[in-house]
């Protein structure tokens, strides 16, 4: 087992801390948060009184921040720091340009970096049931493998450095768009006189399935359990959901692609975060779509 840095335990980070020291690692972990520090304590890790603290003697670093220029600030105070043997593993969602940066400012100290967003919400943060897209070369990719296998369920190696959040966001870019569609094709369906649960019936073993359909269904009471049945609560929050088809769109600007569909999924997002529901479900975006007007069969009335 290994001497782990963790740097920044919020909703993401706290439960993969906790998870590497479950694993058995060494881990020394820091936050700008006192309170994200005493519940990592409390988790199993030791609490360091800095990032530069935490990484001394460290053979891992990873870092779970909210943006790329949390990540880039942090990196920069711990790039001339730590060992030329540590693998640096980013596993917060950024953009694809400051994650090829960062890893560039790695490698001129002689250090490995990967960039290792992840698929799966808070719950999967604390399960252990992540799935990581990993960008970078395959020796980083081979030492970072083993850590990130102690907080995931899937460690899939994208490319090299910044295809792993390409991965992400293209993922997230595409799931924005097909959430919007599902809301909008059970929107329909109810105004043509369908009901929600025989469209989904349908819908879920025809060539219109998805997972936002099967697995995440937007309508209260249809389909398995989701935040539709918690009145939209938990989950992946459209805030979340804004960020990551904001880094997509930035992402296509720079690349020249043409992402109409994501385009429109960001706008009904930002639309839907400005009406103060950045904090509810993405799912929730029905209720927009519907001018507020949910579609409604609870589970209770159903059963
Ligand atoms: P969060 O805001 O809960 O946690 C971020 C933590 O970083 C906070 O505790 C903050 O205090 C800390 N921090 C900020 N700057 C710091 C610094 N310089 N040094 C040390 N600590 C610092 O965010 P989160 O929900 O845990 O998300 C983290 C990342 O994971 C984001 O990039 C997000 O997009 C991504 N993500 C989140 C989810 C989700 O469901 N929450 C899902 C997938 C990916």
């Amino acid at each position: 087992m290994a001497r782990v840095a963790f740097i920044g335990l919020g909703n993401m980070g706290g439960g993969m801390a906790a998870n590497l020291a479950r694993a058995g690692h060494d881990v020394r972990a820091f936050d700008l948060s006192p309170e994200a520090l005493a519940r990592a304590e409390q988790a199993g890790c030791l609490p360091a009184d800095s990032a530069q603290a935490a990484v001394d003697g460290a053979e891992a670093v990873v870092t779970m921040l909210p943006a790329g220029a949390h990540v880039e600030a942090v990196y920069g105070n711990l790039v001339g720091r730590v060992a030329p043997t540590t693998i640096l593993i980013d596993c917060s969602t950024i953009d694809v340009a400051t994650a090829k940066r960062v890893a560039e400012t790695a490698w001129a100290k002689g250090l490995a970096a990967v960039d290792a967003p992840v698929s799966g919400g808070i719950a999967a943060a604390n399960a252990g049931t992540l799935t990581f897209m990993v960008g970078g070369a395959d020796d980083a990719f081979a030492r970072a493998e083993p850590y990130l296998s102690d907080m995931g369920k899937a460690v899939i190696h994208a490319g090299g450095n910044g295809a792993g959040q390409a991965a992400k966001i293209c993922n997230n870019m595409l799931l924005g768009a097909e959430m919007v569609a599902t809301c909008e094709a059970f929107l329909l369906a109810e105004k043509l006189g369908l009901d929600p649960q025989r469209f989904y019936d349908i819908a879920s073993v025809s060539s219109g399935q998805s997972w936002s359909m099967t697995s995440y269904c937007p309508v209260p009471g249809v389909g398995p359990e989701t935040p539709a049945d918690r009145d939209y609560q938990g989950g992946f929050a459209a805030a979340l959901m804004l960020k990551d088809l904001r880094l997509a769109m930035e992402a296509a600007r720079g690349a020249g692609a043409t992402v109409p569909m994501g385009a429109r999924a960001a706008e009904l997002y930002e639309a839907y975060a400005a009406e103060g529901q950045g904090g509810t479900d993405f799912s929730g975006i029905i209720r927009m779509l519907g001018a507020n007007r949910p579609l409604t069969r609870s589970r209770t009335e159903e059963e």
